[in-house]
């Protein structure tokens, strides 16, 4: 190789050097451009220094936050060429941490420091690590960031849940102080429930035992009224005594109600659960409020379904007492028209029956705006009603309890002025007997056979009408006394088979005149019925030379009733004078007289019971308690003891247990009949559970005293 190619190859490798040396350069900026890239995007203020302190390097966060744009200008310089604006103590702070890295070579990581910077407290995450080369600590990296922000954030949730917390535990010190005062209270209340209780068991007993006190007085004055209203007194006197009878009357009644409001109150009031007769307790209820009616004037209507069962069970005399209340009512706020009582069979399943009741009347009517407060306790129309027609007002409230207590509900409809009506359900018990021992409703029987009803009460002949259809009668009907007696004195219109006459559409004498002649016209083929609503008429009735032998029924007529009498009427001779329906049960006088044992610790009782038992022929003796009872009886004979059931030594139940075990030798039963203080308080089916015949209820009424002895004595087979 000569000369001139070596230099050649020396030059060209020269430039291969120049140009590795070039690109080498270029990479190494581009590596630095891309690490300052990365450096500048990383969230943290970054500077790295030699040995003596002065910038290697730094990213943009950190000179931005000095004023500076661009991280070349602190370049070669320390913190105070650089003229960086920095606190004196985060730069004492700085320089401290680089001269320890950069003496010991250790790295300090990320400590959390607290500094004071120009009067405010900041917080800065920070590291340093040592810059080696060939083993020798050659600077130092520092990274780090103000977390002032997050750490007074932190600082503010600490705050706040520490406040919750505070917060959280000041409640549940108050909800504990609640709650124990909560039990405190309860304690207290408990304390005042039992007192409460104890106040209002005593305030039953009080009420009890003042209105007991009160009815034996008061029995004594019904019974002594009535057996004087039978002696020969003037009209006058008749007059006072009907009026003290009344006063008396409403007087018991009165103390009922209250003795039932005083147990609604203590929640005692209870019912009775036995088997008893449905469609003759709704009768009998209405029959016994007859009297008070027709005084008035006022039309009494019965309309039972006949589809619905004779026995159930459930409680008759608080039945009795809910029918008693509305109807009473009914008639006391009546002075024209009709009250009507309708029961129907809502629904019945194999075991239950849901029957609907309506009393009805066309009274004074209740203003919409007080019909919801009157079933509330001592509530009335208003401050007159008092005045004008006496009462409580407790009836309502008790027989609404007792509707709800027989499983039904109660509810009004009435237009003041022209009356009201009361509807309530009433759910009872079917038993076995409930439709196999019912009256049976006789369909057909009658066909063929004419009735004419003559009386101008609409609901009567729609309901007897009714009744008289289902038997099998052609009904005709005159509303118009005087059509009537026309029609008879012109001898027109058709000739029935029956004639049933309401005797109160004209005064006495011209119903026996115009009767009597229809009985002529229409011969012997018809038979004549009467309606009556008084025991005048009935004298005249049988004082009549032609009507004397005619039927008669007392109104409210119950339909099962004018159906025997008229298959009687039809099937026999018999004059039916002596069979007819009166309010005033038949006298048990001209019947046998009977030894009585009256058995009562009270003097006032023992006489009230010798007035009413002699006076219908009776041969009376006494015992003072239960044990004497047992005793006399033992020794005497006696056809029937009327037995008491509260008296000292030995109660009514207890010597009525004793005879029966006694009669278990004997054989021979003694009728005893219970003679009780409160008939609502369930005594009846506990003296029929002691072995008694029967039971009536203080006081005693001459009419239920006969009827008591006559039913006992015709079981017995001696009446
Ligand atoms: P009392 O009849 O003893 O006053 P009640 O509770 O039985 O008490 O009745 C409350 C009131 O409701 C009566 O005072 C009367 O004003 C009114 N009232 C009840 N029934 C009737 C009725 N059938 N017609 C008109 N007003 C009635």
């Amino acid at each position: 190789m000569n000369f001139d190619d070596s230099t050649t190859q020396q030059t060209s490798e020269l430039e291969l050097l120049k140009i590795q040396r070039d690109e080498a350069r270029s990479q190494l900026k581009e590596t630095r451009n891309m690490l300052q890239m990365v450096m500048d995007n990383l969230p943290q203020q970054i500077y790295w220094k030699n040995r003596q302190h002065r910038f290697l390097g730094c990213n943009k966060l950190f000179v931005e936050q000095f004023g500076l744009e661009n991280p070349e200008d602190v370049l070669g310089k320390t913190d105070d060429e650089a003229e960086l604006k920095l606190c004196d103590a985060i730069r004492a702070l700085f320089k401290q941490r680089e001269m320890e890295v950069m003496r010991h070579g250790i790295p300090q990581y990320h400590s959390l420091e607290n500094v004071e910077a120009d009067g405010e407290e900041r917080w800065l995450d920070l590291s340093h690590v040592p810059l080696f080369r060939d083993g020798d600590i050659i600077g130092v990296l520092a990274s780090y960031r103000d977390v002032t922000s997050r750490i007074l954030d932190e600082e503010e949730l600490r705050k706040h849940r520490d406040h919750l917390s505070d917060l959280v535990k000041n409640r549940t010190l108050a909800l504990e102080a609640a709650n124990q005062e909560l039990a405190n209270t309860n304690v207290d209340l408990g304390n005042a429930n039992r007192a409460l209780a104890e106040a209002n068991k005593a305030k039953g007993q009080f009420v009890a035992n003042i209105s007991h006190e009160i009815r034996t007085p008061l029995n004594a004055v019904v019974a002594m009224t009535e057996l004087m209203l039978d002696t020969q007194i003037s009209q006058m006197q008749q007059e006072y005594l009907t009026t003290i009878l009344d006063s008396a009357d409403s007087l018991l009644f009165t103390i009922n109600d209250l003795l039932d409001y005083s147990k609604i109150e203590a929640g005692k009031l209870e019912l009775e659960y036995v088997k008893f007769n449905l469609r003759e307790t709704i009768e009998s209820s209405m029959k016994s409020l007859a009297v008070k009616a027709y005084e008035k004037d006022i039309e009494l209507l019965i309309d039972v379904d006949p589809d619905i069962p004779g026995f159930v069970k459930g409680d008759p005399l608080r039945l009795r007492q809910i029918i008693l209340n509305l109807v009473g009512n009914s008639i006391k706020f009546t002075t024209v028209g009709e009250i009507g009582i309708s029961v129907k069979l809502n629904e019945f399943t194999s075991h239950y029956i849901d029957l609907q009741f309506q009393v009805s009347d066309t009274g004074i009517g209740i203003p919409e705006e007080r019909q919801a407060a009157i079933f509330n306790a001592f509530e009335q129309v208003d401050n007159s009603t008092t005045r004008n027609y006496g009462g409580s007002g407790l009836g309502l409230s008790i027989v609404s309890q007792l509707v709800e207590l027989m499983h039904g509900t109660i509810s009004l409809s009435s237009e003041y002025g022209k009356g009201s009506k009361f509807s309530f359900n009433l759910v009872f018990e079917l038993v076995e007997e409930s439709f196999g021992g019912r009256r049976r409703d006789p369909k057909g029987k009658f066909k063929g056979k004419t009735a004419l009803i003559l009386d101008d009460n609409k609901e009567f002949i729609r309901i007897i009408g009714g009744s008289l259809k289902r038997w099998g009668f052609d009904v005709l009907v005159i509303e118009n006394f005087e059509i009537f007696s026309k029609q008879i004195l012109s001898e027109e219109g058709q000739i029935p088979d029956l004639l049933i006459v309401d005797s109160k559409m004209r005064d006495s004498g011209e119903i026996i005149d115009v009767v009597g002649a229809a009985k002529k016209f229409y011969g012997e083929k018809c038979k004549i019925l009467f309606t009556l609503t008084r025991g005048e008429m009935l004298t005249k009735i049988e004082g009549d030379s032609i009507l004397f032998s005619s039927a008669y029924m007392f109104k409210p007529i119950v339909d099962f009733e004018l159906c025997e009498k008229l298959q009687s009427i039809f099937t026999s001779e018999d004059d039916n004078r002596h069979s007819g329906m009166m309010h005033k049960s038949v006298s048990l006088h001209s019947g046998e007289s009977l030894n009585v044992l009256f058995v009562d610790d009270r003097p006032l009782n023992q006489k009230i019971g010798k007035a009413l038992l002699t006076k219908f022929g009776h041969k009376v003796d006494f015992a003072n308690n239960g044990e004497e009872a047992v005793e006399k009886s033992a020794s005497q004979v006696y056809d029937i003891i009327l037995m008491d059931i509260q008296m000292p030594k030995m109660d009514g139940y207890e010597a009525t247990r004793h005879i029966r075990d006694r009669e278990k030798k004997t054989g021979i039963h003694l009728p005893i009949i219970a003679v009780t203080a409160n008939a609502l308080k369930g005594d009846g089916d506990r003296t029929l559970e002691a072995g008694m015949d029967g039971y009536i209820s203080k006081p005693i009424r001459s009419e239920q005293l006969q009827n008591a002895l006559k039913k006992v004595m015709e079981q017995r087979g001696g009446c």
